[in-house]
């Protein structure tokens, strides 16, 4: 389709005479409304729909992205933008029949940010806004309630202080802290008018002391100083760390809401609150959330008093509470999605403070979907679109049962890596490997400030981990992600003393054996020794939702497994086969590493032959293993291809048992030994290892090598066949470069199959193919499919290779080129598409012009990364592969890309 292009200069010229940058809400209607996201951020959006819905909304106005884009460009506002702000304010007095922070009864405004997409990283609120040393007087008197008056101009002083002039939160703090010690009071709501009056002038010394000018008396100028600083907020830090992990664009901007106050802390029949439409943890419909009486937002989430579960709100005040329920059902059915609200009660009048479609753990996600297809709400078609693949990986992994017993939360900490660990307390490895003893059977709950490299076999026998420092990259996040495990991370308020051997929380004291239970899914940590509920992905809820996503689906999902067990499990969630084989961590077994290190060390073919024939055996064991546990389904089995010096003991550790033994047997055969080694070692030792001696050069080099591993594929594949059961291999030869590399080792694999047919009298089918992972391989991929018969992109290497970037050190770089914005997102998780995406294109396009059949895959680990998926089914791949507890994940997004295209053709159902 032709695309209509506008000179870019037209555009600007005719935005500038026409941009509307404030839209106003109040009054029964809106300028703006729902679908404004874009221009009116999230928040703006909704309070524009409430409104036009005819909603208790307390009017306001909301400045849009476009003012703060051309902050970030100009470090300033137009003029238009300020002529437009005080045109909707006068509009706002007009409506409220009030003038901001001015007269008898002043009008005050809260000022909140509100961007697209909510991000909590961005600025906090500033509320009261308008109140002023004379305006506070009025507020008293119009209030009734001096007190009231003087607490709400010592919280704008604050939070004005704090966000808009950059005054550390401590400064104002000390001060409220030293006058409750005054006061001899240990509760805020203790301090009276007077001593609220005390503090004030306290705080405005601290403005002036800090920010070098006095608290801001006019109130039109804290308004342009409030809206400035939301601007400015988008550019802070947090912010920009919000936006990286979350990928979301720089150049949006966020846009300004102001809107009239509503107080909840009038008084016993005024309150505060925040809910969900339905459980946001389970999904279950239930009105969900929880309130305050006589209090302001801030209280309700800060922590300082326990809020209320809001079926209370029902005995309390029931007229409102029916009106909730009924205006929440109302938005819930209008947005066809489940609604996460705040409201405030103001003298017994409610009001509605934002709607938005509520964030939901993977559970509810499915849950919620399924329950709107039922109620007629959406189709089963958006049904699918409902949830975020990457959600999936809550059904992989167990969950507490929170039904079984009371519970008690400790702490909660990051929740590093998902699941439940139930288990007994210890406080180091070594006491992890003792206490778990064989088998695991006693479940270990490993407990560390912070984890270290060493402890990792501690790690790997525990049940759980908790750790009272370090972030969501910590050690012990990013290895027990990796071991699937459940993690518990940066639990601040633990104290563990490993010395002491105990922990410390919440005023109790736990020791080694004490029970725990973590949820790694949510962050807590409680008391006791909970059941769980193993994972199972037979739900049937998400059977429910596959059953409509799968019928999408283009392209396989294959798995990354090297044992029968994982194969199985990858099964279970649906694989369609296994996409890599690595042969190579079948080597490093405790039995095989003695023959591979001979195999290594022989200088000569016929010491290599000797060794390679007793790893046979256990390669062909390996297998039948897989190709059993697969019964008919492509198994795609990879030749060697780490450099070889990985599996021979370091160079400086051994340098150091010879000095050992220097020193203490000099004459020793073990000396001898350990000397032919190291000159092995050094002789193997290269500076660019992964350029190197490796993949497919290995098996030119010593074509011994891929003599035995065929021998084993094919001497496997005929027992299993032997027994009934299907086979179907697909050999694939690594980091090929050439075609005549790929003819050498597909011959050497072609006679080996040959010789084995014979000498068994039975003849399988199989493929011979290569993985693409190299750019060489990408731009020669019509020559290579001369002699290749399927790829498979290895997009690790090929990520690595195409930037140049190292994949084991990238961290690095990776980070700074990260926070200067000079790479979007890590191109080793999600794929490249510009660049390394555009080498696949052109290798699938290359060779299927020689081989228009061609199977292609791919088994980097993009191939469970849900937008990488997407770009897959785009390119025609015909099959995804990743690890097995991706599988759900890449099935699920393989489908939404499927349907995506479906529905387009279709005229665009969804999205
Ligand atoms: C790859 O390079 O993408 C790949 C799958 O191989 P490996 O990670 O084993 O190098
Ligand atoms: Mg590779």
């Amino acid at each position: 389709m032709a695309t209509i292009t506008l000179p870019e200069a037209g555009i600007q010229e005719s935005k500038k005479t026409a941009t509307k940058y404030v839209y106003s809400f109040g009054g029964g209607k809106a300028d703006g409304h729902g679908k404004m996201k874009d221009d009116l951020g999230g928040k703006g959006a909704g309070l524009a729909e409430m409104t036009n819905a005819g909603l208790p909304v307390p009017p306001g106005f909301t400045i849009q992205t476009e003012a703060c884009r051309e902050f970030m460009r100009s470090g300033g506002v137009s003029k238009e933008v300020d002529r437009q702000t005080e045109e909707a304010l006068a509009t706002l007095e007009a409506l409220q029949g009030q003038k901001l922070g001015t007269g008898e009864n002043p009008l005050l405004v809260s000022v909140r940010s509100g961007a697209k997409f909510s991000m909590p990283g961005m600025m906090d609120t500033i509320l009261n806004l308008g109140l002023n040393d004379k305006s506070v007087e009025s507020l008293a008197k119009r209030s009734n309630n001096p007190r009231f008056a003087a607490d709400s101009y010592r919280r704008l002083i604050q939070m004005f202080g704090n966000v808009v002039l950059e005054i550390p939160k401590r400064a104002f703090d000390e001060v409220f802290d030293a006058k409750k010690k005054q006061k001899k009071t240990h509760l805020d709501t203790d301090l009276d008018a007077k001593a609220l009056k005390e503090v004030i002038e306290e705080y405005k010394k601290v403005v002036k002391k800090h920010a070098k000018r006095d608290f801001p008396q006019d109130p039109h100028e804290q308004l342009v100083m409030a809206r400035d600083a939301v601007f400015r907020s988008w550019q802070n830090d947090r912010a920009k760390h919000y936006r990286r992990i979350n990928n979301i664009d720089d150049m949006l901007g966020t846009a300004v809401n102001v809107q009239a106050m509503v107080y909840g802390n009038l008084g016993e029949t005024s309150g505060t609150g925040v809910g969900f439409t339905r459980n946001p943890a389970t999904g279950a419909k239930e009105f969900y959330g929880e309130f305050l009486m006589n209090a302001q937002g801030e209280d309700v989430v800060s922590g300082v008093r326990t809020p209320v579960p809001i079926l209370e709100l029902q005995k309390i005040m029931p007229d409102v509470y029916n009106q909730l329920r009924e205006i929440t059902t109302r938005l819930e059915k209008h947005y066809k999605d489940m609604q996460d609200f705040e409201f405030t009660i103001q003298d017994g009048k409610l009001y509605m403070l934002q709607t938005r479609n509520g964030k939901r753990t993977g559970r509810a996600a499915v849950r919620v979907a399924i329950q709107m297809v039922d109620e007629g709400l959406i189709s089963k078609e958006e049904a699918i679109f409902r949830v975020e693949p990457n959600q999936l990986y809550d059904f992989l992994v167990p969950r507490l049962d929170e039904k079984s017993t009371k519970v008690e939360v400790l702490a909660t900490g990051l929740p590093a890596s998902p699941g439940a660990a139930v288990g007994q307390i210890v406080f180091t490895a070594e006491d992890a490997v003792k206490k778990a003893g064989h088998d695991r059977k006693n479940p270990v709950i490993l407990v560390r400030a912070e984890t270290t490299p060493e402890d990792i076999q501690g790690m790997e026998v525990a049940a759980g981990i908790l750790t009272s420092r370090g972030g969501m990259t910590s050690h012990a996040a990013v290895v027990t992600r990796g071991m699937g495990k459940c993690c518990v991370a940066g639990a601040g308020d633990i104290q563990v003393d490993e010395r002491a051997g105990e922990m410390r929380v919440k005023g109790q004291v736990f020791r080694e054996g004490d029970w725990l239970s973590l949820d790694g899914t949510s962050g807590r940590v409680i008391k006791g020794k909970l059941n769980t509920l193993e994972a199972s992905s037979d739900d049937a809820d998400l059977q429910k939702l596959m059953g409509w996503a799968e019928p999408f689906r283009k392209i396989g999902v294959r798995a990354n497994a090297d044992i029968p067990r994982d194969a199985i499990q990858a099964k279970t969630f649906g694989a369609e086969g296994i996409g890599l084989c690595r042969t190579e961590h079948m080597f490093f077994a405790e039995d095989r590493i003695p023959h591979m290190r001979t195999m290594i060390l022989a200088n000569n073919e016929k010491d290599r032959r000797i060794a390679l024939k007793k790893l046979l055996p256990m390669q062909r064991a390996d297998f039948i293993g897989l190709f059993k546990a697969m019964a008919g389904l492509p198994v795609t089995i990879r030749l060697l291809d780490p450099p070889l010096h990985e599996f021979l003991p370091k160079r400086e550790e051994l340098m150091v048992e010879i000095a050992v033994l220097e020193a203490t047997k000099p004459r020793s055969s073990k000396l001898k030994e350990l000397r032919t080694l190291l000159g092995r070692v050094e002789e193997l030792h290269e500076f660019n290892p992964m350029l190197g001696h490796r993949g497919c050069r290995l098996g030119i080099t010593y074509p011994e090598i891929t003599e035995m591993q065929a021998r084993a594929i094919f001497e496997a594949m005929v027992a299993v066949d032997k027994e009934g059961i299907k086979t179907h291999a697909e050999v694939m030869i690594p980091l090929i470069s050439t075609v005549k590399e790929m003819a050498n080792q597909g011959a050497i694999v072609r006679r080996v199959a040959e010789e084995v047919f014979k000498e068994k009298g039975r003849h399988v089918h199989y493929l011979v193919g290569t993985m693409i992972e190299l750019p060489r391989a990408c731009l020669v991929a019509d020559e290579i499919a001369k002699e290749a018969e399927f790829f498979s992109f290895g997009t690790n290497d090929l990520t690595q290779t195409t930037f140049g970037f190292s994949r084991d050190d990238v961290n690095k770089v990776l980070p700074t080129y990260l926070a200067e914005g000079i790479l979007k997102q890590d191109p080793f998780a999600a794929i490249d598409r510009d660049g390394v995406g555009e080498l696949v294109r052109i290798g699938i396009e290359r060779g299927r012009k020689t081989r228009p059949k061609l199977e292609v895959g791919i088994c980097g680990e993009h191939g469970g990364d849900p937008s990488s998926v997407e770009f897959c089914h785009q390119v025609g791949m015909d099959y995804v592969s990743c690890s097995p507890f991706r599988v759900l994940t890449a099935r699920l997004a393989a489908a939404q890309a499927g349907a995506s295209d479906t529905l387009k053709l279709e005229g665009g159902r969804t999205k």
